[in-house]
């Protein structure tokens, strides 16, 4: 059986079952009815209720590619596109789901001791343990070596010292990976990650920071001052392998980046297309005039070759052969593409695209941030530029 695209009716190649088929209408009655209807009310908060995090994990929508003795489903790498597909299409930003499941998760599953997996991986996919990746602070971003944060050896385990910002999930968060300096005269060698409860004294929760979009979504300051870490809170049991960890684990949370932001791309276009086949101006339909089908039709051309790119970008992952420079370029491209195309769909929809009741505005300020977080498009085109011959750094 042939499963097109969700938003689009295209075809894929990518091996979709009945079984896919069956997740993914569970997905869409769940975001559609439980999730969007909410979203302005956590706007408002600037936060997701915990209880919307417990629910996604009764249903099984939580790291659902975790092995079975750590809470999962033992699910495939499709299921994991297919719920973010689905909460895009549904207009919902938050919560950061693929956060839990997609990026933090893995860290765990990939280099955790097996006495840290099973201490919080089954917490993770039931909802009960809010995870949350604190790399950036506020003097390093792209440039991790620079971090600042320690983790000073003490009798029985570490102290750790510094400050993290623009941490997603940060105010929800019961547990943050944390990158830190375990030898600060090593450079990349010298970064460790730690897997840090948020109930241990010493650490603080700073601002909620209000952005320019994804107002569901906390993005909090971090602070740990003096906080005691045992031993066993080291990621692995082994120093210094935390730069490694971070670039490793990127080539993942890239492509999910590229399969929302394809998301995107498509939902825009059907809001978009059904605006302009309701909307008149000089007696026709907006879809009428030459230049809006010419602009939906590059965007859908767009969507077509970015849908092509992805699929490979997730066949090649699911073989385990995705490269960190192909993925840079999908995490580049693709955003590049939803910023721009997003635009050209609150141009169409004149005045009504700047207001907030309709969902291109939202889509416009929500997705902006795409091109800067998962590494900047900038260092993006630098990790691409590395593969032309000449320098390696
Ligand atoms: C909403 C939101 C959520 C986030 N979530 C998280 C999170 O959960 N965990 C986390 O750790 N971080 C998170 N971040 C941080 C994000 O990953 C960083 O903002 C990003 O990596 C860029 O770092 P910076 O902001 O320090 O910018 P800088 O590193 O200061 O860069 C500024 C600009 O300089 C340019 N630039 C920098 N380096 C180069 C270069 N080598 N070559 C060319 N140009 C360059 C780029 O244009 C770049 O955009 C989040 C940020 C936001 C806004």
């Amino acid at each position: 059986m042939s499963h097109p695209y969700a938003q689009t009716g295209l075809p894929t190649a990518l091996p979709y079952t009945d079984e896919h088929a069956i997740f993914r209408s569970s997905a869409r009655r769940f975001f559609e009815t439980e999730v969007a209807p909410k979203q302005a009310e956590w706007e408002e908060a600037h936060l997701t209720p915990r209880s919307i995090w417990k629910r996604a994990g009764e249903l099984g929508f939580l790291c659902p590619r975790l092995p079975e003795q750590y809470g999962g489903a033992g699910a495939d790498f499709l299921h994991a596109v297919i719920l973010a597909e689905e909460q895009v299409r549904s207009g919902a930003i938050a919560p950061m789901y693929t956060l839990q499941s997609d990026v933090v998760a893995p860290y765990l599953l990939q280099y955790g001791t097996e006495e840290q997996k099973q201490r919080y991986l089954p917490a993770m996919a039931s909802g009960d343990c809010i995870a949350s990746i604190g790399m950036t602070e506020p003097s390093a971003g792209s440039d991790l070596q620079g971090i600042r944060t320690t983790a000073k050896r003490t009798k029985d385990g570490y102290a750790i010292n510094g400050q993290k910002t623009f941490i997603s999930n940060g105010i929800n968060a019961d547990l943050v990976v944390l990158a830190a300096k375990t030898d600060a005269a090593a450079g990349a060698r010298g970064v460790s990650l730690f897997l840090v409860d948020t109930a241990t004294r010493g650490f603080s929760r700073g601002r909620n920071l209000k952005k320019l979009g994804q107002h569901a979504a906390d993005t909090a300051e971090l602070f740990f001052d003096d906080m005691r870490v045992p031993e066993e809170a080291l990621l692995g049991g082994i120093e210094g392998r935390g730069f490694p960890q971070l670039m490793d684990r990127l080539v993942e949370e890239r492509l999910m980046t590229g399969v929302v932001s394809v998301a995107m791309i498509d939902r825009a276009l059907a809001l978009t297309i059904q605006y302009v086949k309701d909307r008149k101006a000089f007696g026709q339909r907006v879809l009428d005039f030459q230049n809006t089908r010419f602009t939906l039709a590059e965007a859908k051309t767009e969507a077509a070759v970015l849908h092509a790119f992805l699929e490979q970008c997730i066949l090649d992952f699911m073989a385990g052969t995705l490269d960190p420079a192909t993925s840079a370029m999908l995490k580049y491209w693709s955003t590049e593409q939803q910023n721009a195309i997003v635009d050209d769909c609150l141009q169409l929809h004149g005045g009504y695209g700047y207001i907030l009741d309709y969902p291109i505005a939202k889509m416009w300020a929500d997705g902006r941030i795409s091109k800067i977080y998962g590494g900047a498009n900038e260092i993006m085109k630098d990790i691409i530029g590395r593969t032309l011959g000449g320098r390696t750094r």
